[in-house]
This record gives C-alpha cells, sequence and structure tokens, in this order.
C-alpha cells in the first residue's frame, strides 16, 4: 500500500532539511522525498500543499495510567489523545498501581499497547521496587523486556546510594536514569513555587532549590559515575545554568522540560476571573509552574540546546481528584493534546525557531530513547513512516470537554493557541485526521 504526502513543507531537522516537497510512503516504510513524485497507484493521496510534514513527535514522558487507574486515563484513551496532539509515540512513565517495576509488567504494558494502543507506547521501567526508593529492580530483566530508561518519576531517587548504585547499573545496559528532580527535604508539603502568589494565595511553597539541589547531586554523581541522567521537567532558572555548566564541562547529561514550564507562570493558579474560587487547581503540577525569570530561561535553554527536548508529563486526572482544596487536589496537567499549540506561541513569538521546536520534539528526544527500530525521529528514506502534518498558522481555542484524554485537567481551557494538528501517521497507517478546529470569538 502506498501513501503520497504531497506538496508540503517539509522540515526534518535531524540533516537540516527545509524544502517543498512530495514523501512517499509503502506500507510501514519511507521511500521516497523529492519534488513531483507520480504514483499513480497509491492508493492515499494527502494534499500538504500550505502545511508543515514533520517526523511523528515523541514524548518522552507520559503519564498513561493504566494498570490501576482507568478511570484517569487507558492505554487506548492516552494513546488517542496523543495521535491528536501529533505524537506518533509515547514513553510511558511507571507510576502505575502497581508500578511498573518487573519485566513480566513490562511485556504486558506492551502487548496492551499493541492491542489498544492509537500510536507507539514504549516503557519506562521503574528504579525501586514499588517505585519506594529503597530496593533496586531487575533492571537488566526490564532492559530485556524494552525499558528505554529507569525512572521513579512522581518520586524523587531521594537516597543518594540508591542512586548511586542504579546509576551503575543501567550504565552497565547502556540505559539512563530519568530523575525527577525533587528533594523531599526542602519541598516538603510545597503545593505551588514558593514566592509572592504563594503568600498570597496562602498556599505552602516548593521553592527552586528543592529542584536545584538534586539537580546538582544528579549532576555529581553522573561525572562521578561517568553514566547517563535524563533530568525530568526542568522548571527553574538554576537548573538550567547547572545543566548549561555541567554541558561546558562535556557531562553526560541530557534535559527535558515541558509544554507549561515553557509558557504559563505560576500566576496561572489564580483564580480565572469570574470564579468563586481561591484558586484554580487545574494549574497544580509538579514541579510547579514558576516566575516568568525562569520560563524565560527554559525558553532560551531550549532554543540554546542546553534543554535537549519536550516532555509533556501528561498527566491526566479525574475531574473529582482536582475538585478538592488546593492542598489536597493531585498533582498533574493534561497535557498531550495542547502540548504543539502551546509551545508553537513561541515560533509565533520569535522566542525559538520553528526547527528547533521540531527536533525538540522528534530527533532530539529519539536519540535519548535510542530505539531506532520504534521511531528515529527523522524522515530519512527507509526510516518507519511515522509522520505528523500541521497547519502552523491555523487558530483555534481550547475545550478541555472535547479532550480525547479522560484527563479534561488543563489551566489553559478556553485559551486560543496558533498551531493545530491537520493528520498524524504511525508506522504508514493514518491514526488521525483533524476536523475542522472549535473557534468562537
Ligand atoms: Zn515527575
Amino acid at each position: 500500500m502506498k501513501t503520497l504526502i504531497r506538496g508540503g513543507r517539509l522540515i526534518d531537522p535531524s540533516r537540516g532539511l527545509d524544502m517543498i516537497s512530495d514523501l512517499l510512503i509503502e506500507n510501514d516504510k519511507i521511500i521516497g522525498i523529492g519534488t513531483g513524485i507520480a504514483v499513480p497507484d497509491a492508493s492515499i493521496l494527502i494534499d500538504a500543499s500550505n502545511l508543515i510534514v514533520s517526523p511523528g513527535f515523541i514524548d518522552i514522558h507520559c503519564h498513561l495510567r493504566e494498570p490501576g487507574e482507568e478511570h484517569k486515563e487507558t492505554i487506548a484513551t492516552g494513546t488517542a489523545a496523543g495521535a491528536k496532539g501529533g505524537f506518533t509515540t509515547l514513553c510511558a512513565m511507571p507510576n502505575t498501581i502497581p508500578a511498573m517495576d518487573n519485566p513480566e509488567m513490562l511485556l504486558d504494558i506492551k502487548a496492551r499497547a499493541e492491542k489498544f494502543g492509537i500510536v507507539k507506547v514504549i516503557p519506562i521501567g521503574s528504579v525501586t521496587l514499588g517505585r519506594y526508593g529503597k530496593i533496586l529492580t531487575d533492571m537488566r530483566g526490564m532492559a530485556d523486556a524494552g525499558a528505554i530508561g529507569f525512572s521513579d518519576d512522581g518520586n524523587p531517587i531521594a537516597d543518594y546510594h540508591i542512586m548511586h548504585k542504579a546509576l551503575l547499573q543501567a550504565k552497565a545496559l547502556g540505559l539512563p536514569i530519568i530523575n525527577h528532580c525533587e528533594d523531599p527535604s526542602l519541598s516538603k508539603n510545597g503545593v505551588m513555587n514558593e514566592g509572592i502568589v504563594a503568600s498570597a494565595l496562602g498556599l505552602p511553597g516548593w521553592p527552586s532549590l528543592a529542584e536545584e539541589n538534586m539537580v546538582k547531586r544528579d549532576i555529581e554523581l553522573a561525572m562521578q559515575t561517568n553514566s547517563r541522567i535524563h533530568l525530568a521537567h526542568i522548571s527553574t532558572r538554576g537548573s538550567v545554568e547547572f545543566i548549561r555548566q555541567a554541558k561546558n564541562m562535556g557531562i553526560n547529561i541530557t534535559a527535558e522540560a515541558t509544554p507549561h514550564h515553557l509558557t504559563i507562570t505560576e500566576e496561572w493558579v489564580r483564580p480565572i476571573n469570574d470564579s468563586m474560587l481561591k484558586y484554580n487547581t487545574n494549574a497544580k503540577v509538579n514541579p510547579p509552574l514558576r516566575t516568568k525569570e525562569d520560563v524565560d530561561a527554559i525558553v532560551l535553554a531550549l532554543s540554546d540546546g542546553t534543554i535537549d527536548c519536550i516532555g509533556t508529563d501528561h498527566a491526566p486526572h479525574s475531574t473529582e481528584d482536582k475538585s478538592y482544596s488546593f492542598e489536597d487536589a493531585s498533582f498533574g496537567i493534561s497535557g498531550l493534546e495542547t502540548a504543539f499549540g502551546a509551545l508553537m506561541s513561541l515560533v509565533h513569538k520569535n522566542r525559538i525557531d520553528l526547527s528547533t521546536l521540531i527536533k525538540s520534539l522528534t530527533y532530539a528526544p529519539a536519540r535519548i530513547i535510542n530505539k531506532p527500530d520504534i521511531c528515529t525521529g527523522t524522515l530519512d528514506v527507509g526510516s518507519r513512516a511515522d509522520v505528523t502534518i500541521f497547519d502552523p498558522d491555523l487558530r483555534w481555542q481550547v475545550k478541555s470537554d472535547l479532550f480525547i484524554s479522560k484527563g479534561k485537567n488543563t489551566p489553559i481551557a478556553e485559551e486560543f493557541l496558533q498551531g493545530y494538528i491537520k493528520t498524524t501517521i504511525v508506522d504508514g497507517r493514518i491514526v488521525y485526521e483533524s476536523e475542522d478546529p472549535i473557534i468562537v470569538d
């Protein structure tokens, strides 16, 4: 079966490609790039004129909630939401119930994804049994079962000695430890960024230092052990500085930032204009939304490569989970369906160039994941046909009740975004085609 994508602007940052071209897919592979490809026997023809054709997006960090919390998300709904967001591969964090802490569970997740997944799912195994931070898991067994790295995400690996041992084991397997950087002795019961908004709202603060302390420790450990650490969801200016210095010294670390930490601040925790509520629990996330100075530093870091890639940290919750007091509401933002539109605001404001943004969603995470048989983040001839087609300028309004994700928890509901996913193709199959966007002006 052949699919021809005709006349789009192909952008593939892995080799600096940016040109108007056709793209030909046969079965699950890209077999041709060039202008004027004539394919009389193409079974599917996609007119991509005035659209951008990119490698399929890869999310190195999301929460699919299955097994254990299927009322928040399932592999079926999470991967469908991913497809709508332009993602062709999702890396699933292991903070399920029970935790994904053994090879059998990873194989089970892969089997479920094979059966119910709309896009590809790659599992991340947990570092410690039950994610309790005490006893290391069978990392070798999980690597054999397909883990692309190990993380206790949701929790940090706070114990220095456990982290040290974990790094040596992961190093022997050639895989990274992905750490959620939070020093619990400093974040304590904090629920939002420590600062003036927290003081004004009377909420306990989660200081920048809680993240930066652990980023510093991890850099030190990566240097000592010469092993790979990937730092999840970096949120502060200080962390960015530590990472920049470490990379300049040649230390083997990589880092990600979320769409929300790149685009909105702690101010979003304040109540929505006409609401009677004291705050907006949909803006409660871990690590918390920070200040404008932090956001600016992270945008600059993404632009200069200090931050390698985007991870959505898609964290769907039920409406009930978010309807408690701010202190008791769950942490997390449902982000797969708004990630691209939100990030495009940085391109439209000339804060980051389009090619860098696409790289951070494609080739950069693919290199960290390092599973070229599953995803390469490129449009190379011969590679898997994972392709995302989008309109960079189309304006639309976020309607959380129309999310495919079970998690309607977004702080940017009703906001206007510019940049719209049109078509998502996984292994040569069209898995998502958009309807016209909702615009109510
Ligand atoms: Zn985390």
